[in-house]
């Protein structure tokens, strides 16, 4: 976690350990903090206070959207073939549809457009992959929507993007925008989705009537205050985190490349986040590598982390139409505003040696 995020949380944990739904003096306390963090929140997502809704990550903010919009509205819902599990669960669950994307993971408009109708209540489609880092063309997706489903409730997982993209612009046609603190430098088990005005969903979790009736259960003070702490820190340090973690991307996949043949990026750069490194590599396995690497102290992945711990084959790259031979040897590597020269040193050294040994 950032030290800004810890630091805010702390005095949550002990002194101040109040419950903002409270009457007395400690509650009001603990109230002000929440509110003091939706401000930030607010602001650091181009929203209004009263449009931030805390949640317990981005799982369940995606959820609440997503089912929030078809279960109060009714109709349809529609989003990415490589839209994160959180997405992509409930859609299916609700029997919605799917659109495919192009060979960078970019939705194809065309059969976005055609996917779309007056039956459609939601639309959901990510700022960034998690897997391979690919930023949507989400000015042209809100076109398509409001071209195609004006009712429609555009939302948007920006729970990737939000380290890269200024959100005030970028997520700006979005109706809903979800958003979870552990991907920039917070606590895990806290997010947010932001809600603007107008847009109605059904909540998901009924009881004390909290955040205006959208989401019950006791505020997460501590989670949120650290949240809004780590949410500044990646807003005002942006631009730099870019440059300097754009900058060790770039010298860890040329450095792979230049190390190894058959190595491919599988994104052009100029597509993607700059802290997203995905390549396949041919000849090996992607289970085995990854058990190599970790002797060598590189912890790295191959396609989003389950519960299980599993190696799942990877829909995001299936949707591109990588062959499942070259999807065999993938390797997720993900830098943040905490990575090093040392780090990239590190994963240069170690990586190489790894392949080479497997392909022997
Ligand atoms: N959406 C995306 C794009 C993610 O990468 C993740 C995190 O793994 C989630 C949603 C789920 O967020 P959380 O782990 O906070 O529930």
């Amino acid at each position: 976690m950032r030290p800004e995020a810890v630091e805010a949380m702390l005095p949550f944990l002990q002194d101040r350990f109040a419950n903002p739904s409270g009457a007395h003096a400690a509650a009001r306390d603990a109230r002000r903090a929440v509110d003091e963090a939706r401000d930030i929140v607010a602001d650091c997502l181009g929203g209004q206070p009263g449009e931030v809704v805390f949640t317990s990550g981005g799982t369940e903010a995606d959820n609440h959207a997503v089912l929030g919009a078809v279960r109060l509205h009714g109709g349809r819902a529609v989003a990415s073939a490589v839209e994160h599990h959180a997405v992509l669960h409930p859609v299916e669950h609700l029997g919605g549809r799917l659109v495919g994307v192009d060979a960078a993971g970019r939705i194809d408009l065309a059969a976005l457009a055609e996917a779309l109708g007056p039956d459609v209540s939601v639309v959901s489609v990510m700022l960034a992959n998690n897997e391979v880092g690919t930023v949507q063309p989400f000015e042209a997706v809100a076109e398509t929507v409001r071209a195609r489903a004006p009712q429609a409730i555009l939302h948007t997982d920006a729970v990737q993007g939000f380290p890269w993209l200024d959100l005030a612009t970028v997520a700006a046609p979005a109706a809903c925008v979800s958003v979870s603190a552990h991907k920039f430098g917070g606590p895990k088990g806290v997010g947010a989705l932001l809600v603007r005005v107008g847009t109605t969903l059904e909540p998901l979790l009924l009881g004390g009537g909290q955040e205006r009736d959208r989401r019950s259960g006791t505020h997460n003070v501590a989670g949120i205050v650290a949240m809004a702490a780590a949410m500044r820190a990646t807003v005002d340090e942006r631009p730099a985190t870019i440059e300097r973690v754009g900058a060790l991307r770039d010298r860890l996949v040329d450095g792979l490349v230049a190390a190894l043949p058959d190595v491919h990026e599988t994104v052009p750069r100029a597509a993607k986040v700059p802290g997203s490194a995905h390549v396949c590599i041919d000849g090996v396995e992607s289970e085995a590598l990854l058990f190599l690497l970790e002797r060598g102290g590189v912890y790295a992945s191959v396609a989003s982390s389950c519960a299980s711990g599993a190696m799942e084959p990877s829909h995001v790259l299936a949707a591109m139409g990588v062959a499942k031979e070259r999807a065999a040897g993938a390797l997720r590597l993900s830098l943040g505003y905490a990575s090093t020269a040392a780090d990239v040193d590190l994963a240069l050294d170690v990586i190489p040696d790894a392949v080479r040994r497997l392909r022997r």
